[in-house]
């Protein structure tokens, strides 16, 4: 093949369209959301190739690929399905991704549940989406895999007799040494990892620990003096580099400045007039450090009196995974903190300090939410990036929102000169931070928030694609560059939630 012909081949754990079922009986497709797709469509279009994920259906039928067939229609790129059963699901993706990978890759260790039969599971899932990488892709593809679901994916495909690049990037941290060493299977995890040629991490606090792990655990590999480089045995170089994700900045504040959104932000500001508005948005999981968020307002009323009946905290939450216990526990434990500040602080006039919103919200509510909010607060306990915090910047086109945001999300490296950074732990310092937002002065939120909405403009989700892309090209590893009009496509603009997907 030339490489005018060389096509893109993206794996991930999900495909980039919903299927739901239609009024004749059969599926119909909708684009699924979420950055990768926003940014990754737009090249599959450009220079053909593959998707390759799970449609979201387990019982695979001829509707399933008629419905995916129509979903891409002419558009010079095609969906290829990985077929799993109920099964695989509960073992693969619940099971080890879900109950192994996230919470340990979060630091949460004793939230694991090292089940063996998981991990058999996880394994033969890998296979299943290698045999369907096989079957749909030439030689010459430039694959490109995603995330946590997928680590053991090339050292399948290498079993299978593939020698072309593979590229790899990780959406989620990587944990220090001492967390990883207690993964039951971590010599064979980071020996599949070493099977990619170029591995892609959010921050260099994700780079650094990995290649902690790699230089302790593997001993014949050796690492170039900067890090970025290791020598395999076999004469290979597995690449590794920090690539923050970022989101598409330019369609947010698009949408923050539309007449609808506009009027959805004035009615909940005049509904709760006179009143800082705090925003927390996450979805319901233990990384996202809600419990500790609310127990830090709850020290905030307390120990700054001025604060009650000034301040409203909207609290919104994402139902998610809600099938496993911890959540379950989690959304109680949620409930039960709300119950009793609002309990102890609601006042007869009207104000409650806290406005629990559980559900999922569309686009535009949760752009108005984000224009509507005065103060920001993201205190995840630990986090791949977090879009939350880039969004809420991206949507304060009048630069005076506050942002307070957790030392321990991804995006802090990035966001800390504008943003009040916390330890999520640190219940009197958060107060202290919620505090000082409130009491800032409107030039110095201006300062900041201008600070932040520059490196959120400049860090776009595009910006992320081309320099992964570029990476993998000066590495040799046959990718292609972007298309000269590589920029945000208008139809994508809808597309911004999938949390299966990333
Ligand atoms: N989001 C959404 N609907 C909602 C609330 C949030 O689509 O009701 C989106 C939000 O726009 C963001 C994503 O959910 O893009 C959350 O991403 P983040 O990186 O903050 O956390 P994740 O859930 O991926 O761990």
């Amino acid at each position: 093949m030339t490489e005018r012909e060389r096509r893109l081949v993206v794996v991930s754990n999900r495909l980039p369209f919903v299927l739901s079922p239609g009024p004749d009986g059969g599926l119909v497709s909708r684009p699924g959301s979420g950055g990768l797709v926003t940014a990754l469509l737009p090249v599959l279009r450009d220079r053909g190739g593959v998707w390759v994920g799970w449609p979201g259906i387990t019982d695979h039928t001829e509707a399933v690929d008629a419905a995916l067939a129509s979903a891409t229609g002419k558009a010079g790129y095609h969906l290829a399905p990985v077929a799993l059963t109920a099964e695989d699901q509960a073992g693969f993706y619940h099971g080890f991704s879900n109950e192994v990978l996230w919470p340990l890759f979060h630091d949460l260790q004793s939230l694991c549940n090292f089940d063996p039969v998981y991990w058999r599971s996880y394994c033969e899932v890998n296979h299943k989406y290698a045999q369907v990488i096989l079957s749909e892709t030439y030689k010459d593809d430039f694959v490109w895999v995603h995330d946590y679901q997928l680590l053991l994916l090339a050292a399948e495909l290498r079993r299978a007799g593939v020698t072309s690049p593979l590229a790899f990037f990780l959406h989620i941290p990587f944990p220090p040494l001492d967390i990883y060493l207690k993964l039951p299977w971590r010599f064979t995890l980071l020996r599949a990892l070493l099977e990619y040629d170029l591995i892609g991490f959010q921050t260099l606090r994700d780079q650094r620990n990995f290649m902690h792990c790699v230089r302790t655990l593997i001993d014949d590999v050796s690492i170039s003096h900067r890090s970025s480089q290791i020598h395999m045995p076999d004469g290979r170089q597995v690449r590794v580099g920090s690539f923050p994700i970022g989101i598409d900045a330019a369609a947010f504040q698009r949408q923050a400045r539309s007449p609808a959104v506009i009027a959805a932000a004035d009615t909940l500001r005049a509904e709760l007039p006179n009143r800082e508005l705090i925003l927390g948005v996450d979805r319901l999981d233990y990384t996202k450090g809600i419990p500790l968020r609310l127990e830090a307002f709850r020290v905030a009323l307390r120990q700054f009196p001025d604060l009650q009946e000034r301040v409203t905290l909207i609290q919104v939450v994402v139902p998610s995974r809600d099938d496993i216990p911890q959540y379950r526990d989690l959304k109680l434990r949620i409930e039960q903190l709300v119950g009793e500040i609002n309990g102890e602080f609601t006042r007869p006039g009207g104000w409650v300090p806290i406005h629990y919103v559980y559900r999922a919200l569309d686009r535009l509510d949760l752009v108005a939410y984000y224009r509507a909010a005065h103060i920001a607060l993201v205190t995840p306990l630990k986090d791949g990036m977090n879009l939350v915090a880039k969004e809420f910047c991206a949507c304060s086109v009048d630069s005076d929102g506050v942002l307070i945001l957790s030392e321990f999300a991804g995006a802090a490296a990035q966001l800390q000169h504008g943003a009040l950074l916390v330890n999520p732990y640190d219940l009197e310092g958060t107060a202290e931070a919620i505090h000082r937002a409130c009491a800032m002065p409107a030039a110095e939120r201006r300062r900041r928030m201008q600070l932040l909405r520059r490196a959120v403009n400049r860090q776009s989700v595009f910006r992320w694609v081309n320099g992964f892309l570029e990476a993998a090209i000066a590495s040799d590893l046959d990718a292609f560059p972007l298309p000269d009009d590589y920029l945000p496509s208008a139809e994508a603009e809808h597309a911004y939630w999938d949390t299966e997907l990333a």
